[in-house]
């Protein structure tokens, strides 16, 4: 890239001070450090106003010299998520929750995927584990995680549940499940007794216990006994999806420069 005189520019916002926030920032920042990708970053006080935060973006939308453009979230309760995630240019936006990528993804003709589901695919092909005909069971919702990983899961021929928190019998539908990746935010929900023997078991969730430790979704000891594979936290799907970022920045550079 760099002999076609491409280098890619990401552009990484933080709004406020959130302690978990700036760690994700750092590593992506360090991460794009690594590969030689160019990062800016727009680190905004608490209180900046919505209409700052856009005029931001839309500013970051124009400036030709950026390819990538991330807002990390969860942002202050005065401003509204779906208003600054519509803002950012559909070909900047290497998170890919902008409602055109999402769409895309939908019917499987897509630029970007979201990091997170994409980093799990990735893992999971890596692995030399078949989707096709496979009970695959998600358990979380969400925009971000759950429901565009339930999509990819399809895409690549996997029976999906999708679990939440309404749903009824949640150890009874993860131990019918040859895959399963929790993404819930409940420290060590999914127990060793609902994991069925040989499943595979991906560990979305990033909590911060009261003494400071860091825990998945996964009671990790227990469901390792059962699972053919599994993901630790942290160290699993955490820098995966930097990995994923990093590759879409790559990705919307080459677009960018019309390139595949
Ligand atoms: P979210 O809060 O938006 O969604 C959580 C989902 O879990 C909801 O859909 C809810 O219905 C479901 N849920 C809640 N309680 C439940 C229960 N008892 N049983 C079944 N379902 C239940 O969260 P999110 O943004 O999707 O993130 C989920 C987790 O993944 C969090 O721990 C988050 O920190 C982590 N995360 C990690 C990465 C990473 O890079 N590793 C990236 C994004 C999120």
């Amino acid at each position: 890239m760099k002999a076609k005189g491409i280098h890619p520019g990401l552009a990484v916002i933080i709004v406020g001070d959130d302690p978990a926030s700036r760690i994700y920032v750092n590593n992506k920042k360090k991460a794009c450090e690594y590969i030689g990708i160019r990062s800016e970053e727009y680190a905004l006080p608490a209180e900046t106003t919505q209409a700052e935060l856009l005029a931001l973006i839309d500013e970051l939308n124009q400036n030709d010299a950026l390819d990538g453009i991330l807002c990390q979230l969860p942002l202050p309760k005065h401003i509204d998520e779906k208003a600054v995630i519509a803002a950012i240019s559909p070909d900047k936006d290497v998170d890919a929750f902008h409602a055109v990528n999402v769409g895309k993804i939908m019917i499987g003709d897509y630029d970007f995927l979201p990091c997170t589901p994409a980093g799990v695919m990735e893992l999971i092909y890596e692995s030399g584990i078949d989707i096709k005909g496979k009970e695959c069971v998600v358990i979380g919702r969400s925009n971000i995680v759950g429901k565009p990983m339930a999509m990819l899961l399809l895409h690549d021929h996997g029976t999906v549940t999708i679990c939440h928190s309404k749903t009824k019998d949640l150890a009874e539908t993860v131990r019918r499940a040859d895959i399963v990746v929790a993404a819930v935010g409940v420290p060590e929900l999914i127990t060793g007794d609902m994991v069925k023997e040989g499943a595979v078991v991906i560990d979305v969730g990033m909590n911060r216990l009261p003494d400071g430790r860091l825990t998945g979704d996964v009671h990790f000891e227990s469901a390792a006994e059962k699972a053919e594979a599994i993901t630790p936290v942290p160290g699993g799907v955490g820098p995966m999806t930097i990995a994923m970022l990093m590759k879409n920045t790559v990705k919307a550079a080459l677009l960018h420069h019309n390139e595949k």
